[in-house]
């Protein structure tokens, strides 16, 4: 189908999956990263939507509190004209697009109006839930059936669509939009013959950090539920399966499980960090608190880079400084050859990984990777010989290396190499936590993460009281100090995995402080 411009339009149904952006589908995700156009409810996990070119246009079709929801005539409708002007459209839907999902409508309109779609699967949210709270939907031991059934149905229908009498006799049974019928389920499953012994779990928020996990029976799952204040989105799993998530439970026996906590670092640094602590069970919440921008004026950089036989060092301080570095590089036509007569000084992994992605190997890292120890690696291979150092770092570092490697002898030439300012504020689901208390832990990756956190902090009025501090090693720990507080966790070694190892260990000793109470 070609419109006018003789462009063919598509239109791709995405199942986004239950609400954790890594659970979506690799095909999904390809689709996202072509989208001209994307119709989006609202996402459990906003994250999905990065993988859209800047371009792509982003229209919400969900709820809007307090605005007459889009119909799904109007979503069809906007499915089809976007299609028919030749645009790649995803249709971006939670879990899987066809279960309970009424992707079989847009499908049918846009089958109806002879335009060309395509269908990805998805992880709908009852096999999410199964595996994330440890339920094996089916197990030869005690479920050869399961079946998917909408809660969702009026309660004082008369004719149910659903046959309670062919479910009290089947296996596994899922129900979807099950909260608030929750009472007239279990009582119309007991009423077909359904053992009220008959154990249930209700899975709120599957595979997503605030899951939780409700073990009942037919009979006290209503009362449970309520009283343990269950909501919506949450799965309700009939059947002897459900007795196995005490033992194969996992994801809630994570160690941070439950924790939230705030990553402060810049943009382009955060997401290992975060993704590290995903992995442990815990909900990081990226707070870029730098902003790495160009330096003013990359004259001083650039000069330097034209005359490196001008000296006997690079030092780099951070994977800020070597990526300025090798991108100034590849601008100025220059590679790695360059380096040929020049040592490199990188102050730890991370800053070496950068110079190795572009085929260049630091001759010294320090055994630990603090600039001091920088600073003293290079001072001991100088062994008191003239040489001449290029230090390109940030714009405002500390004057601590250049002082020790010229009291070694050295001549320090330093120039920018990136410049770091703060953002204007702190990101709304940081604020949030914070505000509400459920901030558990905030990491710190150097001392002007320190600095910026804390004067964006002041702007809201908030205080860290209560909240623990993660630090990545001890000059990160004074900047805390100078603003009266004391980390909680340190990290021996200064990088990512140490500051996480100091993190976890800290958990793991209050978790052990509690058990002996
Ligand atoms: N197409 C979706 C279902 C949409 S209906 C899918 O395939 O998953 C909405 C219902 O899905 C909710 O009422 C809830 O029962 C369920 N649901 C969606 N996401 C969920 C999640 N992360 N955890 C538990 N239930 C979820």
């Amino acid at each position: 189908m070609s419109n006018s411009s003789g462009k063919n339009g598509l239109a791709v149904l995405v199942g986004a999956g239950p609400g954790e952006a890594g659970l979506i589908t690799v095909e999904g995700r390809q689709w996202l990263a072509r989208a001209e156009v994307v119709l989006y409810d609202r996402l459990a996990a906003a994250d999905l939507l990065k993988a859209c070119p800047t371009g792509t246009e982003r229209i919400y079709v969900g709820k809007e509190p307090g605005a007459p929801a889009r119909t799904q005539g109007d979503i069809c409708s906007l499915l089809v004209e976007h299609c028919r002007a030749g645009k790649l459209v995803v249709r971006l839907k939670g879990g899987d697009p066809l279960i309970f999902g009424r992707g079989g409508e847009e499908a049918d309109a846009l089958a109806e109006a002879g335009l060309p779609y395509r269908i990805v699967p998805g992880i709908t949210a009852g096999i999410a839930a199964g595996a994330c709270a440890g339920i094996p939907l089916t197990d030869r031991r005690v479920a050869s059936t399961v079946t998917f059934v909408t809660g969702h149905e009026d309660p004082a229908k008369d004719e149910s669509a659903i046959d309670y009498d062919a479910l009290a006799r089947l296996h596994t049974l899922v129900f979807y939009m099950g909260v608030g019928n929750l009472p007239s389920i279990a009582e119309k499953l007991i009423a077909a013959g359904r053992d009220g012994e008959t154990p249930v779990a209700v899975v709120q928020n599957a595979a997503r950090p605030g899951q939780r996990t409700l073990v009942a029976t037919l009979a006290t799952v209503a009362e449970e539920a309520r009283s343990a204040d269950i909501r919506p989105p949450a799965v309700v799993i009939v059947g002897q399966a459900a007795r196995f998530r005490e033992r194969l439970g996992w994801m809630e026996k994570l160690p941070l499980w439950g924790r939230t906590v705030l990553v402060t670092r810049t943009r382009r640094q955060a997401s290992r960090l975060s993704a590290r602590l995903v992995e442990l069970g815990a909900n990081a919440l990226e707070c870029p608190t730098i902003e790495i921008r160009p330096p003013d004026d990359w004259y001083p950089l650039d000069d330097a880079l034209d005359r490196l036989d001008d000296f006997d060092w690079l030092v780099l301080t951070s994977p800020n400084g070597a990526h300025g570095v090798v991108s100034r590089m590849r601008k100025l036509g220059l590679d790695g050859r360059c380096l040929a007569g020049i040592r490199i000084a990188a102050v730890g992994p991370a800053t070496a990984d950068v110079l190795r992605r572009s085929f260049i190997e630091p001759d010294l890292l320090p055994e630990r990777f603090t600039t001091t120890a920088l600073g003293e690696a290079l001072t001991a291979e100088l062994a008191g010989a003239h040489c001449r150092c290029l230090l390109a770092r940030a714009d405002i570092a500390t004057p601590d290396l250049p002082n020790l490697l010229l009291d070694a002898g050295a001549e320090v030439e330093e120039v920018t190499a990136y410049r770091t300012v703060p953002p204007d504020a702190l990101p709304e689901e940081a604020l949030e936590a914070l505000h509400s208390g459920t901030a558990d832990w905030i990491t710190f990756t150097s001392s002007s993460t320190v600095d910026n956190f804390m004067s964006l902090l002041a702007g809201e009025g908030l205080s860290l009281e209560g909240i623990r501090l993660a630090s990545i090693g001890p000059v990160t720990s004074r900047t805390l100090g100078h603003h009266g507080l004391t980390p909680d966790a340190e990290a021996d070694r200064h990088t990512i995995d140490g500051l996480i190892d100091a993190l976890l260990a800290t958990v793991q000793n209050e978790a052990d402080g509690d058990q002996d109470q």
